[in-house]
Formats: structure tokens, C-alpha cells, sequence
């Protein structure tokens, strides 16, 4: 599982750059770019008032992440086996405003 860290910091999963989803699903299955891949697992924090007080737990540096962008070197039948990701958007509103910044082109 790759290590995780995120900077979008309005998820309702994120706890100090670290998710603490325990798992995530990343997006853009034509994507070529990093750009046209995405975290399809942010929330919004503002959005998630039920879901923010189940999530006070830790952050997990390692977390499994499900992908759908086949054409990353590191996708293996849709899971990232890259060692370790970053995933960014800091203003995001919703989760086409995220990226995946290790996003590589096979
Ligand atoms: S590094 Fe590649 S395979 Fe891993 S989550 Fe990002 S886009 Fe998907």
C-alpha cells in the first residue's frame, strides 16, 4: 500500500496531511496528464458535518488506493503500487478540483 500524503486539507478525511479513510479511490480513467486524474473519495468538510465527527481519529500514512487511471505506470489492474503518492488541491470543493501529483504516463 502506498504511503499517502495529502494536502487537501478541507477533506473531511484528511487529519494533518494524512488520510484517515483507510482507503481511497483515485479517478480519471482517459487521464494522460496528472491533471485529468482526481481523488473520487474527497468530501467536503463543510459538507460532512455527520461524517467529520466519525473521522477524528489518527490519520494512516499507508492506505490501499483503488485507481482507475490505467495508463499510470504504477496502476496494476486498477491499485496503486507506487511506494508512495501525493495527492494535492488545497482549495478543492469538490473532487475534480483534486489531483494525483504522481501521476506517471506508462
Ligand atoms: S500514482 Fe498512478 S496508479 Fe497511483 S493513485 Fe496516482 S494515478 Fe493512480
Amino acid at each position: 500500500m502506498p504511503l499517502l500524503s495529502c494536502m487537501v486539507t478541507n477533506c473531511v478525511y484528511n487529519k494533518d496531511e494524512l488520510c484517515s479513510k483507510g482507503d481511497i479511490k483515485v479517478g480519471g480513467r482517459d487521464a494522460k496528464v496528472a491533471d485529468e486524474t482526481c481523488c473520487d473519495s474527497f468530501r467536503d468538510r463543510a459538507d460532512s458535518p455527520v461524517i467529520n465527527s466519525m473521522t477524528s481519529g489518527c490519520g494512516c500514512s499507508s492506505i490501499r488506493v483503488d485507481c482507475e487511471a490505467c495508463s499510470c505506470k504504477f496502476n496494476e489492474d486498477e491499485k496503486c503500487t507506487a511506494r508512495e503518492i501525493s495527492i494535492d488541491g488545497p482549495c478543492a470543493d469538490r473532487c475534480e478540483d483534486t489531483v494525483c501529483e504522481s501521476f506517471r504516463c506508462r
